[in-house]
């Protein structure tokens, strides 16, 4: 999908164009093994990733993930999305991605602990605050980032918050991280609701995942005073035609129970989420969620990507077919790593900023990227997608020509 997307950026590329083999190729790649010893004694190895797909506008930068599907494969087209994403929103990173295949789920915090130490030790090589920056993804969060910080900096022997973004407030952390890329989710889907002409005010929305994107979108939208209607996460599909509380969603599944036990839901069967009539739907979740099939049945207005790549290339153009807005993954969720950029120029400068500081430079950089593509894309007669794409290849082309070829 991502070179897929790349081909159709290349026809808009003018005089670098010829430039676009250097991103089709991952600059550097690391396979790890990871041996955990495990609290009942025996020794399981898992295969752990760390690929930098461009370090040519500045340090490689992009998420950790832990999940039993990750691979190589994903990782690098992840780590090529990442360079796209860091230059669609104009920060001076590179792109990378890392991963262990393995179900965290099912490892006690010990166990997990261990890995993660392990895991880091090995990609030790790779990151750096200069050189790589790894940030939270599926299956990490701040708890994971701690100890991915607290093993490089053992094993620099000098405490280096900077090696890594998405950690606890306490240690060099940045206040409206943890929030940051589904308010930017928010934000996206505001700009294009401005763009079309659509209200927020009780506009429905039908949120696939809950986690860290999907929660803290869900919470931005009830905010501005949209409706939730339909939710599906790995446990099932659920719909409320009131709208969900998003503040009751996070105590429910605080406490292990299931959303359907919010009052006035109905559980659909999970395939029923996708024909749900809404004005927005995010899907942040996983990739290939929305294929072809699944667009023709899609009864949206607005597609807002909170996941990486959950729209294929045959889908995308089933839904411009059928008029159906879609927000790209690299522009609306790139407000994780825009606070993963605050986060470390405040690691750099020791100065830290308030909630409120955070926000508005959030809202501001993403609504100037948004208006930014959007303009791209009704210039050149493109999809949202390939306009950011051509935005974001000729940066790092740029970058990439005037920096030179060595030797
Ligand atoms: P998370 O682990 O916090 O949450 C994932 C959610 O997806 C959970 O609610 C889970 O129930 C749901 N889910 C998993 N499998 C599912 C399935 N088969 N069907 C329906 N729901 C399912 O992860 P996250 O950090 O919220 O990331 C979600 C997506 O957003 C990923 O694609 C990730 O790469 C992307 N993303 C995350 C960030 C970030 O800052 N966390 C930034 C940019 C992009």
């Amino acid at each position: 999908m991502f070179l897929e997307q790349l081909e159709r950026a290349s026809l808009h590329l003018g005089d670098l164009a010829p430039l676009l083999e250097t991103l089709r190729h991952p600059k550097r790649v690391l396979i790890v093994d990871v041996p955990v010893r495990m609290d009942d004694g025996r020794l399981l190895h898992f295969e752990g990733y760390r690929a930098q797909h461009s370090l040519a506008r500045g340090p490689g930068k992009g998420g950790v993930r832990f999940h039993p599907g990750v691979n190589l494969s994903e990782v690098i087209a992840l780590a090529g999305l990442m360079t796209v994403k860091n230059a669609v929103i104009g920060v001076p990173f590179g792109g990378a991605k890392g991963g262990v295949r393995v179900d965290p789920r099912a490892l006690s915090r010990s166990e997990l602990e261990r890995l993660v130490r392990r895991y880091t030790s090995e990609i030790g090589v790779m990151i750096g605050p200069d050189r790589d920056i790894p940030a939270p993804d599926v299956g990490t969060d701040e708890r994971v980032m701690a100890w991915m910080m607290d093993t490089y900096s053992v094993n620099a022997g000098r405490t280096v918050t900077g090696v890594v973004t998405g950690k606890p407030l306490a240690l060099g952390g940045s206040r409206g991280r943890r929030e940051a890329t589904g308010r930017g989710v928010f934000i996206a889907g505001r700009s294009a609701a401005l763009h079309l002409g659509l209200a927020i005010k009780d506009a429905r929305v039908a949120i696939q995942g809950l986690g860290n994107v999907g929660g803290a979108a869900a919470a931005c939208f009830h905010t501005a005073g949209a409706k939730i209607v339909s939710v599906q996460t790995s446990a099932g599909a659920y719909f409320n035609p009131q709208g969900f509380d998003p503040s009751v969603l996070a105590g429910l599944r605080a406490g292990g129970r299931s959303v359907g036990e919010h009052p006035g839901t109905e559980t659909l069967a999970a395939d029923a989420f996708w024909d749900v009539e809404s004005e927005f739907l995010i899907p942040a979740a996983l990739e290939n969620q929305i294929d072809e099939a699944v667009a023709r049945r899609l009864k949206t207005r607005v597609v807002v990507e909170g996941a990486n790549g959950p729209t294929t290339p045959a889908a995308d153009d089933v839904l411009a077919g059928r008029g159906v807005q879609v927000i790209p993954d690299v522009l609306a969720n790139a407000g994780g790593v825009l606070v993963s950029y605050f986060e470390w120029v405040q690691d750099t400068t020791s100065y830290y900023w308030s909630e409120d500081e955070v926000n508005s430079k959030l809202d501001r950089l993403m609504a100037e990227a948004f208006t930014a593509v959007w303009d791209a894309a009704q210039a050149s007669k493109l999809s949202l997608r390939t306009a950011a794409f051509v935005l974001a290849c000729r940066r790092v082309l740029q970058a990439r020509e005037l920096r030179g070829l060595y030797p």
